[in-house]
């Protein structure tokens, strides 16, 4: 079980050492920005590192939206993030599965993801795993509850398509955790990355606010349960810096009863 924490870019490698982890995960760009990640002066080193390496997407990515003037860039920048991910040796680039506005057919978003991906096919296809990641707030979300994943994943099932569940996310978003792996695995089969996070927020209330495993509303016992069913790497994307993501990277080694693949 490789378990890690979402880093500065800077120096990935270093932020991985300090918290001891297995895995990091950063991004390549200004995550609020729309300009195309740049080639690394580090990417040789990132290649070869031990520690497993995850890409997230800017957020300003939606692939689903019916607006052309933020859906064509947004393909573009999750292709060119995908394959910079691929050039620094990454696993995944992870991107958040997006909302078309208010009065708009969600059916047209799942659509559109869709032709994201054939888009991608045609441009000689991602360089890495996109990961869908789940989102806590809005009304027309494609991955905020699971009846919406499981539409999403009829549209786009056929192309190699990744999920990365996150508990804030789900938790905030509506969905109970216990039993949650099994339920999405049955839409997706697999997840391939738990974002370990707890809520700020309550229960549904749509609210994206991550706290340390150890505080929030969610009962951290519940976050150790769905990592142990999803049986797949963790990146925990919490507040404190070192301190607080290296705590919570030890809470979950002894919760998981693992050790440190980087020590
Ligand atoms: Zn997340």
């Amino acid at each position: 079980m490789r378990i890690g924490a979402h880093v500065d870019s800077t120096d990935p490698l270093a932020e991985a050492a300090d918290r001891s982890a297995d895995t990091v995960q950063f991004f390549l760009s200004d995550p609020q920005g729309w300009k195309a990640p740049k080639p690394r002066e580090d990417a040789e080193r990132l290649r070869a590192a031990e520690v497993d390496l995850y890409v997230h997407a800017p957020y300003v990515i939606n692939v689903a939206t019916l607006n052309n003037r933020i859906r064509i860039p947004s393909r573009k920048l999750l292709l060119g993030h995908a394959n910079a991910a691929a050039a620094i040796g990454a696993k995944g680039v992870i991107v958040h599965g997006g909302h078309v506005n208010a009065g708009d057919d969600l059916a047209v978003g799942f659509d559109n993801w869709r032709k994201t991906f054939a888009y991608a096919a045609d441009s000689g296809g991602f360089g890495v795993p996109v990961l869908i990641e789940n989102t806590a707030g809005g009304d027309n979300a494609c991955a905020r509850r699971l009846d919406a994943l499981a539409r999403l994943w009829d549209a786009i099932g056929d192309y190699e398509v990744g999920f990365c569940l996150d508990t804030c996310h789900a938790f905030a978003g509506g969905e109970e955790l216990l039993g949650l792996v099994d339920r999405v695995k049955a839409i997706t089969g697999r997840i391939d990355l738990v974002h370990a996070n707890n809520s700020k927020g309550a229960f549904n209330s749509g609210q994206d606010r991550h706290d340390n495993l150890g505080g929030g509303t969610i009962d951290p016992e519940l976050v150790v349960a769905v990592i142990r069913a999803a049986g797949a790497p963790v990146v925990v994307e919490t507040p404190g810096g070192v301190a607080g993501q290296a705590a919570d990277i030890d809470f979950l080694r002894q919760q998981l009863g693992t050790e440190s693949h980087a020590a």
